[in-house]
């Protein structure tokens, strides 16, 4: 069975679980950096990114999830998780893993629409997919490996790079299970090979 586990130092890592499970994986929470040893994905929810990064200054974080990469795991991050994945982070800039050739920006949407759902384009998942967007930040200069799995308003919201997705929403909100379904197939298909 596909080991996916959920980092779990803060925000919405239980919602994941449940839709990994529902998309017939595995689910566990991450809380120590030991735990990734038996993963073959690792998802960084959803919270705060400035809040997840003091949390993981705790532990080598950084390396180990770098390490977990290059060692052939998959990694999915939504929202703040996206962030921390990003190659480069603006407004206001802050350290990231840089797994993902994209920027991301910061509380993209404005105050004003502080989270909002919608449906996105989404063709590579079988039409329309609802989006719960949370003070979501947005995904620029995109390198030429990303490929764009979803899109609003001809923005892209969900992207990945090989074994690495990212979405600026939270999939792990809605009843659809088609964005965990697609990311832990993936997953094993990595694990067949
Ligand atoms: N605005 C948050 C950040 O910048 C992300 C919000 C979220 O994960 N829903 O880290």
């Amino acid at each position: 069975m596909t080991a996916v586990g959920v980092l779990a130092l803060q925000g919405g890592f239980e919602a994941h679980l449940h839709a990994l499970a529902r998309a017939g994986a595995q689910a566990r929470d991450v809380r120590r950096v030991g735990h990734l040893a038996a993963l073959d994905a690792l998802v960084m929810p959803g919270g705060e990114s400035t809040t997840l990064l003091n949390l993981m200054a705790d532990e080598p974080w950084f390396d180990a999830i770098r390490a977990f990469h290059a060692r052939g795991g998959s990694l999915f991050g939504t929202c703040a998780g996206a962030i921390l994945l990003a190659r480069e982070v603006r407004r206001p800039s802050q350290p990231s893993l840089g797994l993902l050739d994209v920027a991301a920006e910061r509380n993209a949407y404005g105050r004003q629409v502080d989270s909002f759902e919608t449906l996105l384009e989404a063709p590579a998942l079988g039409g329309l997919v609802p989006g719960v967007f949370i003070r979501a930040p947005r995904l620029t200069d995109l390198g030429r490996s990303i490929e764009v799995l979803a899109s609003r308003d001809g923005e892209p919201v969900l992207v990945r790079d090989g074994r690495v997705w990212a979405a600026t929403f939270h999939p792990e909100l809605t009843n659809d299970p088609r964005i965990h379904r697609a990311f832990v197939e993936s997953v094993s298909r990595v694990r067949a090979a």
